[in-house]
């Protein structure tokens, strides 16, 4: 038997198996590699079996962006990601000191995009 538990992970929302990535420049977390869902466009990084961020996406104008809920320190942050090499990966547009509440895939759009708007 072989023992898969911390190697693959299954979506909040759709309970389907995501696919693992690799490392990035995110933040605290660059020696945990993402677990993204393509049917819901969300990504998970996970220590063990822990999940310390669940990461959504949104788009505006072209630009991709994205909301990291951190879980540990219960947190919320907001960022644009870079559309070429010659920008930094990530940059940090907004910083909440609570976890969005109630974002899921259906609404994450809405969401993002209210936030970066208003803030
Ligand atoms: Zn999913």
């Amino acid at each position: 038997m072989t023992y898969h538990s911390n190697m693959n992970h299954i979506c909040s929302f759709c309970k389907l198996e995501c696919k693992k990535e690799p490392l990035d420049d995110y933040a605290d977390y660059q020696d945990l590699p993402w677990y993204a869902c393509d049917v819901c466009n969300v990504s998970y990084k996970k220590k063990l079996n822990i999940v310390e961020v669940t990461r959504f996406y949104a788009k505006l104008n072209d630009r991709r962006y994205c909301l990291n809920l951190i879980h540990k320190s219960q947190r919320t942050q907001i960022f644009r990601m870079a559309c070429n090499t010659d920008e930094p990966p990530y940059t940090l547009i907004l910083s909440l000191p609570y976890m969005v509440p109630n974002i899921n895939p259906t609404n994450c759009q809405d969401k993002i995009i209210t936030y970066i708007t208003f803030s």
